[in-house]
């Protein structure tokens, strides 16, 4: 049976085979492996790079399935040939390969992954020292895209504890509770309530206002600590986008 896919990761396995981590458009993530790839007269390994929408027949194996006559249909080469794009993109790709779920089709992310490689795909290159303004706001557009697709997006409305309007009040930073789900008043988080501050700022990006010069363009934004709060580890790929964006 035929599926597109999304290549998220590759390990090695031995000497010839790799262990490919694909974004599936049936399947969700899964783990496949790839025989022969790192033999030099191998025709699927060019097909099965980093990022590269692919096709291929899914084979079952007997620990796992099998990716046999994988063609590339999209190779997202700017993003490759750009370093922030790269780091910016590898944030989605490790997050998903952290949190997702095997085997869990879903639509919704399956179209979020494939617009957001895209986007960054198509977006100019630029004068060079120009990455920062134009790939932090899209970068944080995708952000808060990606923690709807997933769920993850926090009740902003209501405080969780008492319904008062939590972002009513002058202060610039608010509490966001990942247990219940949603932002706390200040009062309820002096009260005793557990979460993390956030900046208000941050938050009007959930509310699907993507005016992108109007984005947050501090280096860290509080999305970023909202993601490693909920991945629940460091992610990787924030600190070498930080690295790479002038
Ligand atoms: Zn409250």
């Amino acid at each position: 049976m035929r599926t597109k896919a999304i290549v998220i990761r590759k390990m090695q396995a031995n000497e010839y085979d790799q262990i490919v981590t694909l974004y599936s458009e049936d399947y969700g993530t899964m783990r496949a492996m790839a025989r022969g790839v790192c033999k030099p007269t191998s025709v699927q390994s060019m097909h099965l790079e980093l990022l590269n929408a692919i096709e291929f027949e899914v084979i079952h194996g007997k620990s796992m399935p099998i990716i046999s006559s994988a063609v590339m249909s999209r190779q997202h080469g700017e993003v490759k040939d750009s370093l922030p794009k790269l780091a910016a993109v590898q944030f989605f790709t490790e997050v998903l390969d952290k949190i997702a779920f095997e085997n869990e089709k879903d639509v919704h992310l399956w179209e979020f992954l494939n617009t957001m490689l895209i986007d960054f795909n198509s977006l100019p290159a630029g004068e060079a020292g120009a990455a920062h303004e134009e790939i932090l706001p899209l970068f944080r557009k995708h952000q808060a895209g990606f923690l709807k697709v997933l769920g993850y997006a926090p009740q902003i409305e209501r405080c969780v504890v008492c319904s008062v309007d939590p972002l009513a009040g002058p202060e610039k930073m608010v509490a966001l509770s990942t247990e219940l789900g949603g932002v706390m008043c200040a009062e309820c988080f002096l009260a005793g309530g557990r979460g993390v501050l956030i900046e208000k700022a941050d938050l009007e990006l959930l509310k699907g206002e993507n005016d992108l010069a109007r984005l947050n363009l501090a280096r860290h934004s509080t999305l970023d600590t909202f993601f490693e709060y909920t991945v629940g580890r460091k992610i990787s790929s924030l600190s070498f986008l930080y690295q790479v964006i002038k």
